[in-house]
């Protein structure tokens, strides 16, 4: 059945065009790794834990970025991801990627897009790398979008992106059962990390114990 829908519909990898899959062996095995960050300053950490000293109650724990954002490829990967003609390469992308042990039995909260931008695109990006990442894990939908931000990457300063993020975000229903959990927050890109910082505290405000991000590229 596959070989024939294949045929039909031949894959054909997004980085350099080659025909049999969404992401050609050898292009994935040229994705580079990402380095390790602080989710709160953004600056270099041993396996992306928060520096002591940038550590705030309502912040993250920690922050897992898998692959190098300013690499061509993995830009090319992480767009393909976003507008999504094929659901199959978040998957491909992160086959033999496995979350550091400890955790592993964490609930994934995906970082959610505003109402409009879901419904035009049909689906969440974060969402479906969630659920590619912890396939035994649980995924809660955790927090909604109150209201429509401007496109982050047009808002130009650190703190006008801050500004225009404030207050985006709430607990939804689901995620009342969060309270006193650990959670991960997923995402597909970690930039200045605005948006992360924002989701964690509004979990934690709502009793969430800890907090870690995880981000396809940084
Ligand atoms: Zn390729
Ligand atoms: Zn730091």
């Amino acid at each position: 059945m596959d070989f024939v829908f294949d045929f039909i519909f031949p894959k054909f990898c997004v980085v350099c065009g080659r025909e049999g899959a969404f992401l050609c062996r050898k292009c994935k095995k040229g994705l580079p790794a990402a380095l390790q960050v602080c989710p709160m300053c953004t600056r270099p950490s041993i396996y992306g834990l928060t520096h002591e000293y940038c550590w705030k109650k309502l912040g993250l724990e920690g922050l897992i970025a898998i692959f190098d954002y300013k690499n061509k490829a993995v830009r090319k990967v992480v767009e393909a991801i976003k507008f999504g003609f094929n659901r199959d390469l978040a998957g491909e992308v992160l086959v033999g990627w496995e979350l550091p042990k400890k955790l592993r039995k964490t609930i994934l909260v995906p970082v959610p897009l505003h109402r409009w931008r879901e419904n035009w695109r049909g689906f969440n990006q974060a969402e479906l790398i969630g659920k590619h990442l912890g396939k035994k894990m649980a995924l809660v939908r955790g927090l909604t979008r109150t209201r429509a931000t401007n496109q982050q990457a047009r808002t130009a300063t650190r703190g006008m992106r801050a500004e225009n993020i404030k207050g985006a975000f709430g607990l939804a229903r689901e995620g009342e059962g969060l309270s006193g959990k650990r959670v991960i927050l997923v995402d597909d890109v970690f930039t200045s990390g605005v948006t992360m910082r924002e989701c964690a505290g509004t979990l934690k405000k709502a009793g969430v114990k800890q907090v870690w991000g995880l981000v396809l590229a940084r």
